[in-house]
């Protein structure tokens, strides 16, 4: 090394020093038994502030710093394995290493080590937390978004875009382990009469409540989503049609009233259900329509009603 240093103007070397000793960039320099020889302010103010002059211990003064909720904050690994952790990795990993670390101040910082063919490494750290910050926020943008599209905005159901999504794989899962499995296809009865008598406010808590009142009532491995307007589809994985049919009516049979305010009376509703199990081949749309063709025959057989698939294709026949 001092032959090259000998090659290196003094005056650059001399500046040199003095910008990596007062930067914002952290430097630390340990040699080849890992002792930190050279550590600027602004690496040992992050990692460890109350180091000793060097030369110290590099991952002695680390875990130190930690213990006394300084440096790096450990996610998932316990300070017990950290140490020899980071100790193999500097001794045998790459030479070149790039990480991210959050520290108990909630700063980001950005590390590159750099192990020289010497043994020598350099440690280069560089505060990243703006950076970080526009990203947890993005993502945390991103997941909100998300939600927003699996939700039904009105009743806190599942979207109809989700509610089909979690369809399909119930369906997935049927073919495969043949279980049983029927869907629901639910629709309010006379919903626009409702709208009409009341207003869209008092229809929209008629819907609110009858949501509740599902989730409420169906066991939790039913999955419910709005389909639309007044229309739900009820997932009912491991079920027959005649125990989703009895399961619906008790349903129908508990509903009460949306109470009244000091304006309008009480509002009595029901619905009516087209209940279809899967078979052997079937695709969601074909499910889903044979619950469909099911409910409208309960709608022409007068409502306030749940009519199965395979009961109600008998009675046409
Ligand atoms: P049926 O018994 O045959 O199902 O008759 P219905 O009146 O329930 O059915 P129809 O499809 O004729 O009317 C549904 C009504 O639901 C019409 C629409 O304005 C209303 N609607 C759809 N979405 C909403 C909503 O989010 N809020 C409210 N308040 N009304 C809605
Ligand atoms: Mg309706
Ligand atoms: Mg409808």
């Amino acid at each position: 090394m001092p032959d090259q240093m000998g090659e290196i103007d003094p005056t650059i070397a001399a500046m040199m020093m003095a910008a990596l000793q007062s930067g914002h960039v952290g430097f630390c320099l340990c040699d080849e038994t890992d002792a930190v020889r050279f550590v600027n302010d602004a690496f040992r103010a992050a990692f460890f502030p109350n180091a000793p002059q060097p030369p110290f211990d590099f991952v002695d003064a680390l875990v130190e710093a930690i213990k006394s909720e300084n440096g790096i904050q450990l996610q998932t690994m316990t300070l017990e394995a950290f140490a020899p952790r980071v100790r193999e990795r500097r001794r045998n990993g790459d030479l070149r290493y790039d990480f991210a670390v959050d520290m108990y101040d909630g700063s980001w910082w950005w590390i590159n080590d750099h192990r020289m063919l010497n043994g020598w490494t350099l440690v280069v750290a560089s505060d990243v937390s703006r950076a970080k910050n526009e990203e947890l926020k993005l993502r945390a943008a991103h997941d909100a978004a998300v939600r927003e599209t699996r939700t039904d905005f009105l009743t806190g159901l599942a979207s109809r875009r989700h509610g089909l999504e979690r369809a399909d794989s119930a369906l997935s899962d049927f073919l495969m382990a043949r279980q049983a499995l029927s869907v629901a296809i639910v629709d309010i009865d006379h919903f626009k009469r409702i709208n009409d008598t009341f207003g869209h406010a008092v229809g929209d808590e008629v819907l609110i409540q009858f949501a509740q009142t599902l989730t409420a009532l169906l066991p939790p491995e039913d999955q419910v989503c709005r389909l639309g307007g007044e229309e739900f589809l009820v997932v009912m994985p491991d079920t027959h049609e005649e125990r989703a049919q009895l399961r619906l009516h008790r349903i129908l049979r508990s509903l009460r009233p949306l109470p009244g305010t000091s304006i309008n009376g009480s509002v009595a509703y029901t619905f009516s259900a087209g209940i279809a199990s899967a078979m052997t081949g079937d695709s969601l749309s074909a499910l889903m329509r044979r619950a469909d063709d099911a409910l409208y025959a309960a709608k022409q057989a007068g409502r306030n009603m749940i009519l199965t698939a395979s009961k109600s294709a008998s009675d046409a026949a």
